[in-house]
């Protein structure tokens, strides 16, 4: 989708600070953290606009897996979240399938 932010950040046409890479995951650093450490996982084809509508679930595995390995770097030690937003009860902004890994302080559950 050419006019998915998402979509042309995995296509190189915005730039991002790109944090780990497979042939259908991409993640990058959020350009407005919420926490020390916080990287977005996308399925770098805009396989659906949020996980309500994932059809296909076979590129979760390579995301997850991506996220794990992050997740043993600096900063992870003592926990980290995962979450995906849906919708606009969610707060979701950006409409192309995509995890917040975060990290680095003590997170508020629950969320507000
Ligand atoms: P969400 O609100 O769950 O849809 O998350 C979208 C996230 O994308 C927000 O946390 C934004 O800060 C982040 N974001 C927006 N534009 C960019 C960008 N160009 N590079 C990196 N992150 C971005």
């Amino acid at each position: 989708m050419t006019d998915c932010l998402f979509c042309r950040i995995v296509a190189g046409e915005i730039p991002s600070d790109r944090v780990a890479e497979t042939d259908q995951v991409l993640a990058f650093r959020d350009v407005n953290p919420a926490a020390p450490q916080h990287i977005l996982l996308i399925p770098k084809e805009h396989v659906a606009d949020s996980l309500a509508e994932l059809e296909n679930f076979s590129v979760l595995t390579d995301l997850v897996k991506v996220a794990q390995e992050i997740a043993t770097g600096a900063e992870f030690e003592e926990g980290w979240r995962m979450v995906t937003n849906v919708g606009e009860n969610g707060g979701q902004s950006v409409f192309h399938l995509h995890f917040h890994l975060l990290a680095g302080r003590r997170l508020a559950w629950p969320p507000g």
